[in-house]
């Protein structure tokens, strides 16, 4: 569990607010706030030095009233069913925001990837799959990539999941290699989406986004492809951290450069575009703009009075603890929530899902088209609901997800 107590709690504290505002059938509300399975599972592997390491491994199905349960798999060694189930609540409510036919899921391994060979993340992978096979599938519940997973550890849940039923299932996971029947366009879709969200926020606001200044925290696949889009329509990347350290310039960051230098050196600590900078400073700095693209719990009581930014985009799960959110409402700072601003991964996975069951591809243009439209009519639809409930976007796009969910909860009914 990260530092700041349970997650799942944060999770519920958001959930109430915005419940009471909906006054929410209290039996849906029960149903709402329970997980609706969790998976605990033991990977036993052998090392490299021939020992065998036992991992643990989750997999959360929080909701699936929508369709089959979706979200990432995550490999960390702060990885628990806290968070785990935190996170796949998370999903249930940002696919119902983005209007994508998907319950929300979770998974994660308590693992240092960062420590372990390319083999032994193929073991532990293909094991962690072995042990939840049954659950998974294109109709039951579809992995993604997250926090230190990628296209190639997809390849291997969809080559380990085909093994077992017997034939090729590329809908079983999304995030996959292109070749392989990924998206056209889905490592870059989450990045998008905070693109595209920011720069909607900047035009209701009223601020001119080609003038705006940005700082990023993380330079993963989602803080990296932010940080480039986000420059490509004009912004100025003033400061980038990472796990290791960070660098700020005030006149702008040069991030395909810093592209390069990442893939060489897999850290931006020392890129020689700017000084040195850490992440406490980053926070403080005097922007517009600032996106928290690495994990949960980064901006907290104790930091949030140092926070400058007009707008907060955040690009990870759950990056802003309920009492600083409060805070920077108070503030009047523009929160737009990860439950919105990151929802442009799955949208573009639903996208990688409906073309693997077509089994017919759409160009890049088409991916991005697509995508463009379903993040501009979520945030339409949180943006009103806030002025219509008088509230923030947090608590607004909990209002469109739990509403839309409660409703079908309605509908389908009772089971015995
Ligand atoms: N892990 C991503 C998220 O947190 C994407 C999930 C998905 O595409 O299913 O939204």
């Amino acid at each position: 569990m990260a530092a700041g107590g349970s997650i799942f709690n944060a999770m519920l504290q958001e959930f109430d607010g915005a419940a009471r505002l909906l006054g929410l059938d209290p039996g849906i509300w029960k149903i709402l706030t329970h997980p609706k399975r969790q998976i605990t599972v033991s990977c036993p592997i052998q090392m490299d030095n021939g020992e065998i390491e036992v991992f643990t491994g989750y997999r959360v199905q929080y909701n699936i009233t929508l369709g089959p349960a979706k979200g990432g798999i995550r490999y960390h060694p702060d990885v628990t069913l806290d968070e785990v189930t935190a996170l796949a609540a998370w999903m249930t409510w940002k696919c119902a925001v983005a209007q994508v036919p998907f319950g929300g899921g979770k998974g994660g391994i308590i693992c240092d990837p960062t420590r372990m060979s390319r083999r032994e993340l193929e073991a532990l992978t293909r094991r962690y799959v072995a042990e939840i096979v049954d659950a998974i599938g294109p109709d039951k519940d579809v992995p993604a990539p997250d926090v230190n997973t990628n296209a190639q550890v997809m390849a291997w849940i969809m080559d380990t999941y085909s093994m077992h039923v017997g034939h090729t299932s590329t809908a079983v996971v999304t995030g996959k290699p292109v070749e392989m029947g990924g998206s056209l366009g889905r490592r870059e879709a989450t990045g998008r989406g905070v693109m595209i969200t920011t720069r909607e926020a900047a035009k209701h606001l009223g601020f001119d986004i080609q003038s705006a200044t940005v700082a990023v925290q993380g330079f993963g696949n989602v803080g990296s492809v932010s940080a480039d889009l986000l420059s490509q329509i004009g912004a100025t990347i003033v400061a980038v951290t990472d796990w290791k350290g960070g660098v700020y310039n005030a006149k702008g960051l040069d991030i395909p450069k810093m592209l390069d230098y990442m893939k060489q050196h897999t850290t931006i600590d020392g890129f020689p575009g700017g000084e040195s900078i850490e992440n406490a400073a980053l926070f403080a700095l005097d922007v517009d703009v600032l996106v928290p693209a690495a994990l949960e719990n980064q901006i907290t009581a104790e930091n949030v009075g140092e926070i400058k930014a007009k707008v907060i985009a955040e690009g990870a799960n759950g990056p802003t603890t309920p009492d600083a959110h409060k805070t920077l409402h108070d503030r009047g700072v523009f929160v737009i929530p990860d439950i919105l601003a990151n929802a442009g991964g799955v949208t573009t996975s639903y996208f990688e899902w409906v073309q693997n069951r077509h089994g017919y591809f759409w160009e890049e243009d088409e991916v991005n088209r697509r995508l463009e439209v379903k993040m501009c009519d979520a945030f339409k639809d949180v943006l009103q609901t806030s002025i219509k409930y008088k509230t923030d976007l947090r608590t607004a796009a909990y209002v469109v997800a739990i509403s839309r969910v409660a409703t079908v909860t309605k509908l389908r009914g009772m089971y015995a």
